[in-house]
């Protein structure tokens, strides 16, 4: 009889284990920065752990990042192979191009798959980039001929849409950006755990808005009960830079602001949730800045990750 606890306890704490050890979420980062080096902008693929199904949140670069991912051996096979089967689809913030570069020049070379984002962003790709002005048509609505490689699918904010070929599900929620610029943020389900990206957006108190403190609503729930198992979310600039040359962006001080009023809406349960940093803005030593910022006023506790373009993170 006890030996039989004693092996159903140690059953139990592989079990457990095993568990805990988990991940939900496998990430490749195709592109990490905001600015001006076109071969590496921001770029997610996004896939339930232990599957080659991706979906991409945004796509400033994809095939230099590609080319990343399997030159450090975080993806095997050629690039064309990868964008062709493995990115099921796009997912975008916004249209600035620094998110969608990479999937226009990518389009001849893809597959056909779903655009999904916000009606203004999906008709700024649809009248401004795929309109035979700018590029070929390769969307489904449009400019005449449309070659439907890709078909556009609206979201609407707030509710959970089922992502083709995946095993997962989004919301998008609205983000400003520079108001009454726009852009978005996905939150990515995969069987009942989240991943929460955000395109660029500024701070609430500079964009005189209230769109991430509505955010921060939606998701606090999801970080109490440690659902939540990262946060991607933007710092273009260090502190230095001045509140009116922001362009609605973050910086540290800014974006510890807003993960404070997360942490009240989760309850004051964020310490220890991995918090990804997108889109710095190489200048000079701004990057190095960024980071020892954020590690000084890290007083939430949360685990800050700087992403590194083609290696793997799991959440
Ligand atoms: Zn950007």
């Amino acid at each position: 009889m006890i030996l039989k606890t004693y092996i159903l306890g140690i059953a139990f704490c592989f079990c457990y284990v095993f568990a805990l050890g988990q991940n939900a979420f496998q990430v490749v980062p195709l592109g990490v920065k905001g600015g001006s080096d076109e071969s590496n902008l921001s770029a997610y693929l996004v896939g339930a752990s232990g599957t080659n199904a991706y979906v991409c949140l945004d796509a400033g670069t994809v095939h230099a990042g590609l080319e990343k991912a399997i030159a450090s051996g975080t993806l095997k096979g050629n690039v064309t192979t990868l964008l062709k089967e493995n990115i099921k689809g796009y997912l975008i913030s916004h249209p600035h191009l620094d998110h969608v570069a990479g999937l226009i020049i990518n389009s001849p070379d893809d597959s056909p798959k779903p655009i999904y984002g916000l009606p203004f962003c999906l008709d700024v790709i649809k009248e401004k980039y795929f309109s035979w002005k700018s590029w070929a048509n390769f969307g489904n609505e449009g400019e005449k001929p449309m070659l439907n490689k890709y078909h556009y699918t609206p979201l609407i904010p707030g509710q959970a849409v089922a992502l083709e070929q995946t095993t997962l599900r989004v919301q998008a929620f609205e983000l400003s950006h520079s108001a009454p610029g726009q852009s978005t943020a996905f939150l990515v389900e995969q069987n009942g755990d989240y991943l929460l990206y955000l395109g660029d957006t500024g701070a609430d108190e500079v964009e005189q808005s209230n769109k991430l403190a509505s955010l921060w609503q939606q998701v606090g729930g999801l970080v109490k009960a440690k659902k939540l198992k990262a946060i991607f979310i933007e710092v273009s600039f260090s502190n230095e830079q001045p509140t009116k040359l922001l362009f609605g962006h973050l910086t540290p001080s800014l974006l510890m602001k807003e993960l404070a009023a997360l942490d009240k809406a989760s309850g004051n349960s964020i310490a220890g949730l991995p918090v990804v940093i997108t889109h710095m803005k190489p200048l000079d030593d701004r990057e190095e800045k960024i980071k020892t910022q954020l590690n000084a006023q890290n007083t939430l506790g949360v685990r800050l990750v700087f992403p590194v373009q083609g290696e793997l993170m799991k959440f």
